[in-house]
């Protein structure tokens, strides 16, 4: 047999109009150039990280070299071992006084995964899910590969990027399957208030749609009692519209370990469960165990974090400051970003990062990947040196 021509023949096989409507993450492009700069020596300071820039807690790592000791290497229930399932649901009891049986919770692999898993149960093809931009482009992208539409509502600036509702309700249709939200916002950083929740939920009971909230940024929260997760709205009436999607990858610092979670309504687990059956199966069970300490005892960690976080975000929103050219809104409330206005330097998001990748040596992300022209997002999740560093030479270029 002749490989070579298998080979050329699979290489002329048509991709699916699917994968081909799916827009690559600039974010990786971005990354991919700055690796290239860096090999041939210079040196690029890189805000792009959706990633933390430390290590984890000792008491994790002890805990993960007890879990591989004690046996970990089998398959498990498909949405999550029990012990965690129910670490999850204290957690949640903790911090959102809500009662969650553990017949709602399904762990998957990151809150990525959680999103997917849900969207591919519950959408039929030209079905829609309406998002608010400026949003992390991964909803948009995964609506596409569930079949689905994504409904994208833009919110703005001279607003506070506040949710109008009646625009909102004008956008619901006999298609709309769920409204996604992104609390606290990656890229802005803003956190919606209580009473936009509470109507939130009154419009998806209203009209028989699910309500679904990434709270993944939820412990990374600088003004105190702002935050409100929509766990704790949740009531017998509106529990079969509600899902609350969690993980452990900022809060703890484990994205690269991939565990998130899911509060959902008990009609939809056996949906999601058969789906994730024929895809991943369970996450990786190492991972899962530790999880459980993770959930249950970083508190200080996750304290720690927040307070290096702070003094970060201030360094470097004091230096953005003295850039007057670049609009800043006040200080984010949470999350580990930015969102600085460039409109008066450049409106092109994609130029304005070449640009300043080329001339300053500093990497940040195009306001575009968000679904919005004439920003960028810069991440402070960097170490204090870096920020220094980057920043001065942003100021140099800039100024
Ligand atoms: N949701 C938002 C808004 C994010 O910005 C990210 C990562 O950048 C994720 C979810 C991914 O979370 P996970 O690592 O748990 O999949």
């Amino acid at each position: 047999m002749d490989y070579r021509l298998i080979y050329s023949s699979s290489e002329n096989m048509e991709i699916s109009k699917k994968i081909k409507s799916i827009k690559g993450s600039l974010t990786t492009e971005l990354f991919e150039k700055v690796v290239e700069l860096k090999a041939r020596g210079e040196n690029v300071i890189s805000f792009t990280a959706g990633d933390l820039y430390c290590d984890i807690s000792d008491n994790i790592k002890k805990s993960a070299i007890k879990a591989l000791n004690n046996g970990t290497n089998h398959y498990t229930n498909t949405v999550g071992i029990k012990d965690l399932r129910k670490a999850i649901s204290e957690r949640i009891y903790r911090k959102d006084n809500i009662e969650v049986d553990i017949k709602n919770i399904v762990v998957c692999n990151g809150a990525k995964q959680c999103i997917s898993n849900l969207l591919n149960v519950i959408l039929n093809i030209g079905d829609e899910i309406i998002i608010f931009n400026p949003s992390w482009r991964a909803y948009s992208e995964i609506t596409k590969l569930a079949g689905g539409v994504p409904v994208i509502i833009d919110l703005y600036e001279e607003d506070k990027y506040k949710i109008d509702l009646e625009l909102l309700k004008s956008k619901i249709t006999s298609k709309t399957k769920a409204i996604l939200i992104n609390n606290p916002n990656n890229p802005t950083g803003k956190i919606i208030d209580e009473e936009t929740l509470t109507k939130l939920v009154e419009i998806t009971v209203d009209k028989e749609i699910l309500l679904i909230s990434d709270e993944v940024y939820r412990e990374i929260v600088f003004t105190k009692n702002r935050f409100k997760s929509l766990n704790s709205l949740i009531t017998r009436e509106n529990r079969n519209n509600i899902v609350v999607i969690d993980s452990v990858s900022k809060s703890n610092a484990l994205t690269g370990w991939r565990v998130g979670y899911m509060n959902v309504p008990e009609y939809l687990v056996r949906y999601l469960k058969l789906f994730q059956s024929y895809t991943t199966s369970n996450v990786n069970s190492l991972a899962q165990v530790v999880t459980i300490d993770a959930v249950l005892n970083d508190e200080d960690f996750i304290e720690q974090l927040r307070n290096d976080l702070k003094g970060n975000r201030d360094l470097t929103y004091d230096y953005l400051k003295d850039i007057s050219k670049m609009k800043l809104d006040q200080k984010p409330d949470a999350t580990f970003y930015i969102w600085a206005n460039i409109k008066k330097i450049e409106k092109n998001s994609i130029l304005f990062c070449e640009k300043v990748l080329e001339n300053a040596h500093v990497a940040l992300v195009p306001g575009i990947e968000f679904g919005r022209e004439g920003y960028v997002r810069i991440s402070f999740a960097n170490s204090v040196n870096d920020i220094c560093q980057g920043m001065e030479n942003l100021k140099k270029y800039l100024l």
